[in-house]
Formats: structure tokens, sequence, C-alpha cells
């Protein structure tokens, strides 16, 4: 246990002030953060009245001296740091000593507190901000804060509450926050004396499994990566359980929950065309960095900080997320009580896709750039088992035996993913073999059209497209890729024009073109398949570098596991 001491008056107005206290989850955040610092193994949170009657936080610390229970009451006073430099290395979760006066400055608020080698306890009674009293108190060793009547003197502050279920899920979330920063400890939090949730100590590997809906850290997706000056660890979510919201994403820096849109963007981005548009995916990032290289005290409530090399950041991260992505069997399973999210996409016709949101920190070309260099690793292991076909579904599914049971593919997403990759291989390795047409064909544009394939003449070279302006409304189109089937020309052209012009995935023009191309040429549903053809289909499939997904996040392939089969007919 350190002494509470006031801070100098030089040293605490450095560090920016703020409001700690703007609603009872607030509260609970700015006690549950002191009695982790006060190293407890233990933290019971109770909460009445969503917060505005009760809220209630008990460890088993190391708590306060009783001469000093009455100093930690006053303004900047703090066990926690003395002198300014040692901003650069706190890594207590306070340092300002302004929770508890702010706290008691607008509810009632009684501390009972026991050093291990006190014989008993003291209970402070605080009113209005000034300690009324501090007397013997039986107690076991910690510290239990209660908060009483929270803004009864600033009626003002109730109005900006919002309604109690959403203050309560508040709560909930800062109580996760603390969980998931502290596997160590363990953590109970209950409402209005209902049934508590509760956190059993864990490694934080399985904590943070639990925090996304996983039983263990066996059913998410482990990632780590070097950082300069430091550590990322984090833990993702099967793609197949994406969510509507970013909710279920939490980041932390140096075991604070920070608000840092740039990390968010950088998992996101290793996500990419994994998941379906408009759909989030869930995860926990922690990053263990060299104090001195964030600046914590960028907010007032520290939810935000800022790095020295954000840009950086952003490659590493997104970079470690995709390999772990791409290094993990991502195949969906039919199993009894999972359901796989729907894409939005499931029922009806495929919505034009948008585009992916790239990091402005992350240009295009830098991406390939990196993926040329192999940052993004090219997989010499087929990542499919060996796949039989055994027939064709609806026109649509082939229909497949593998070693543990029954796949079902896709024959449209599945040779979408195929041809797509064999573009961008084809690509990078210098230009798209392409077919020159018997006959040059004319096809209709529009002027803007006529200046946009003027404008990507090399890029549409590079796939295999030779067209070039052909008087004020015409186009001459020379060749085409040579994965374009006969026929149907104009429409391909059309559709590359279209994706140039901005339309579809991607934010490179190259990657939008060649998904373009890739989604025209492709096997259609309905297509009849010979069996050879399902046969080459799906060897193509599985030495794909992304074989469970088509750019557009929905799934190639699914499957249903012999245990499963042995379920639904009763043979087990
Ligand atoms: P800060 O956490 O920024 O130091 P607070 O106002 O939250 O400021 O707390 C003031 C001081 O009171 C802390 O520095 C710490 O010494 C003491 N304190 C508060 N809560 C606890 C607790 N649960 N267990 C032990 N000490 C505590
Ligand atoms: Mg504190």
């Amino acid at each position: 246990m350190t002494r509470i001491r006031i801070l100098e008056r030089s040293v605490a107005v450095r560090i920016a002030a703020g409001e700690v206290v703007e609603r009872p989850a607030s509260v609970v955040k700015e006690l549950v953060e002191n009695a982790l610092d006060a190293g407890a193994r233990t933290v019971t949170v109770d909460v009445e009245g969503a917060g505005l009657r009760l809220i209630r936080v008990s460890d088993d610390g190391g708590g306060i001296a009783a001469e000093d229970v009455a100093l930690a009451f006053q303004r900047f006073a703090t066990s926690k740091i003395t002198r300014l430099e040692d901003l650069d290395s706190v890594r207590s979760y306070g340092f300002r000593g302004e929770a508890l006066p702010s706290i008691a400055a607008v509810a009632h608020v009684t501390l009972t507190t026991r050093v291990p080698d006190a014989p008993v306890a003291v209970r402070a009674v605080v009113v209005g901000g000034s300690v009324q009293s501090v007397e013997p108190h039986g107690a076991p060793p910690g510290t239990t804060v209660e908060v009483r009547h929270l803004f009864h003197t600033t009626p003002a502050r109730l109005k900006f509450l919002k309604s109690p279920a959403r203050e309560q899920a508040l709560i909930a979330e800062a109580v996760l926050n603390a969980a998931l920063a502290a596997p160590h400890v363990a953590f109970r939090l209950a409402f209005d004396g209902r049934t508590p949730a509760v956190w059993p100590r864990t490694s934080l590997a399985d904590r943070a499994a639990g925090a996304l809906g996983a039983r263990d850290a066996a059913e998410v997706i482990e990632v780590q990566a070097a950082l300069p000056g430091g550590l990322a660890r984090g833990w993702l979510q099967h793609p197949q359980y994406h969510r509507p919201s970013r909710t279920a994403q939490h980041v932390f820096v140096n075991g604070r929950p920070v608000h840092h849109a740039t990390l968010r963007r950088a998992v996101e981005q290793g996500f990419a065309q994994l998941l379906p548009v408009g759909r989030f995916p869930a995860f926990v990032l922690f990053l263990d960095v060299d104090p001195a290289l964030v600046d914590v005290n960028v907010h007032p409530r520290k939810l935000e900080v800022r790095f020295r090399d954000d840009g950086r950041l952003f490659g590493v991260v997104a970079g470690a997320v995709r390999r772990a992505l791409l290094t993990s069997p991502l195949i969906r399973q039919i199993t009894p009580g999972v359901v796989p999210a729907a894409p939005a996409s499931a029922a009806g016709p495929l919505p034009e896709p948008a585009p992916v949101e790239l990091s402005p920190g992350l240009p295009a070309l830098e991406l390939a750039a990196r993926e040329a260099a192999g940052a993004y690793p090219r997989l010499a292991e087929p990542r499919l088992p060996t796949l039989r076909p055994v027939g064709q579904v609806l026109g649509t599914y082939i229909v497949a035996e593998g070693p543990d049971g029954l796949y079902l593919v896709d024959q449209h997403a599945a040779h979408e993913r195929v041809l797509f990759e064999r573009l961008r291989a084809a690509r990078v390795r210098g230009g798209v073999a392409s077919q020159v047409l018997a006959m040059p064909l004319p096809v209709d544009v529009t002027p803007g059209e006529l200046s946009l394939i003027a404008g990507y003449r090399d890029q549409l070279a590079q796939l295999g497209y030779d067209v070039e302006p052909f008087g004020t409304g015409t186009a001459l189109l020379r060749a085409v890729p040579a994965v374009a089937p006969d026929g149907r020309c104009d429409d391909l052209l059309r559709r590359a024009i279209a994706a140039l012009a901005g339309e579809g995935t991607g934010e490179d023009p190259l990657d939008r073109l060649a998904i373009a191309t890739a989604c025209h040429v492709a096997i259609r549903a309905g297509d009849r398949l010979t069996h050879e053809a399902m046969a080459t289909l799906l060897a193509d499939l599985a030495a794909a570098e992304d074989p469970y997904t088509c750019f557009h996040g929905r799934p190639t392939i699914v499957a249903v596991p012999r245990a499963q089969l042995e379920r639904w007919f009763l043979r087990t």
C-alpha cells in the first residue's frame, strides 16, 4: 500500500481535468478501476435502480490506511503518482485523484476499508463532498464503496441519462471491459438482487473468448503481432458470426479500454471480403506498448489514446489479422445449436456490393505491394480437404464428399473466388492473358464511359482488355481476358467500365476490375455442370488462398460433419 498524497498544484494542473462522473456507468468504472489498482482478486458490483439508488463495489484489495481515508476524498489526492514524469510510466488506471471527490460531490458515499494488518476496518460517511465521520467498523480486509442517491442534488444531470435499461447496459459494458482487462480477477455483477453475472478467474484467452460469446479460446481465432515498441494480441470471432454493429469490438491499450477508430478499421481491414457488406466482425484486441510511445492523456476520460505512428500500426494489425484468418479453417459447419448469422443477402437477389472501407492511411497500392512482398502468405498447402463431387442440386450447388462428411459448394461463389485469385495472381506476375476477338467489336458507350476507357487504358490492358475509343459514342473492343467465355463480350466490357467508375467492392480500380470480370465470367447459378467440371472447380477452390468466401463475403462452402449426420439419423 502506498500512502495517499495531494499532488502538487503544478502537477495537478498539467493533467487534463475531466468530468469523470457523467452517468452511473462512469461511477462503476471508476470504483472498479480503483479496486483493480488496489490489487483486488475479487470485485463484486451490486446495482439498484440502474445505479441511481445504489452502486456498491466491494474488493479484497490492499485497502486504505485509516489516517488516509479522509484524504482520499480531496481533489488531486492520489497514491499513484507524485511527479509529472511518473505519467510516462503510469500503469495504474487512476492517477488524477479525482474520482472519489467527484463522486462524493454528487451522491452520498460510504467507504469501508481495512488494510490487511489493521485489526479493524474504518467506515467514512461523506455527504455533499465533505467527510462527516470516520469510525471503526467490522469488515474484512479490502474496500467497499457504496454510492447512494446519485445526482439527487443535481437534477439537471438526471435529464441527460438514458432509459434505465440503457444505463444498465452501459454499466454491464463497463464491468465487461474491466473483466477483459483483468482476467486474473473474478467479477460478479448483479442488478436489483437478481442472479449475478459471474466471471471466474481465468486466462486472458478464455475471458476474451467468453466476451465474444464463444465457449472457450478454442472456438475463436488468436492473432499476435509484434509492434514498434510493443505487442498486439487479439481474439477474433469466426467471420460467420458477424454483427450488425460494432458493439462486439473491444480495444485495449495497456489494459485501458479505448476508442480507436484506426485500430478498429485495421482489424476490419483484415476481415475484408470475409464478411457481407454492412456487417462487422467481433473481436478483442489488446495492445501492450511502451507507455512513452502513447499519449493516454488525450481525453479527460482516458478513452482515447494517440500513437506516435498510426499508419504503421494499421498495417501491422491489419496484416496480422488477415494472416490469422487465412491460416485457420473457416468452413461454416452445420452443427446443432450454432446457427451462423445469415448474410444480409441470404434471401432474395444479391444487392450490388458497396465499396469496402479502406483506411485512408493504407492506399491500395501499398496493400498490393505488401501482398506481393508476401506479407499476406501464399499458401502452398491446399486449404480444403480433397473433395469428391457427388452431384449437383438445383443447378446451383455442388454436393461433395470429404473425409469427414458432406460438403455443399455454391458453384458461382466458388468459381468467382477462383477466377478472382487467378486474375490477381496473373496481374502481379505482369499481366493477364487475353484472347483477341475474331472481329473487333464496336460497343455503344456514353462520353463519360469513353473517358474512363481512355483514363484507365493501362489497367484495362493489365487485365487483358484491349479497347480504345472509336468516334464519339463507340468503343472498339479488340481483346478480352482469356478466361472469358465466347459471347456477351459487350456486357463484359460494360461491367468492367462500371467497375472503373467506382461501382462494386474494392478501393483499387484494378481490384474492382478483377472482381467485376470474375463475377461476370464465372459459372452462373443454373448452369449444368459435368462431373469433370465439378471436380476441376473443387480442386481449384481447394488451392485458393481464401477458399471460404467469395469477395462479397458470402460463403463458398458449408460442411455437414459426420457427427451431425449421425445425430440426424440417431446413429449415436
Ligand atoms: P486515483 O485513482 O486517480 O488515485 P481516486 O479519487 O479514484 O484517485 O482515489 C484516490 C485514492 O484513494 C487512490 O489513489 C487510492 O490510494 C485510494 N483508493 C480509492 N479506492 C480504493 C480501493 N478500492 N482500494 C484501495 N485504495 C483506494
Ligand atoms: Mg481512481
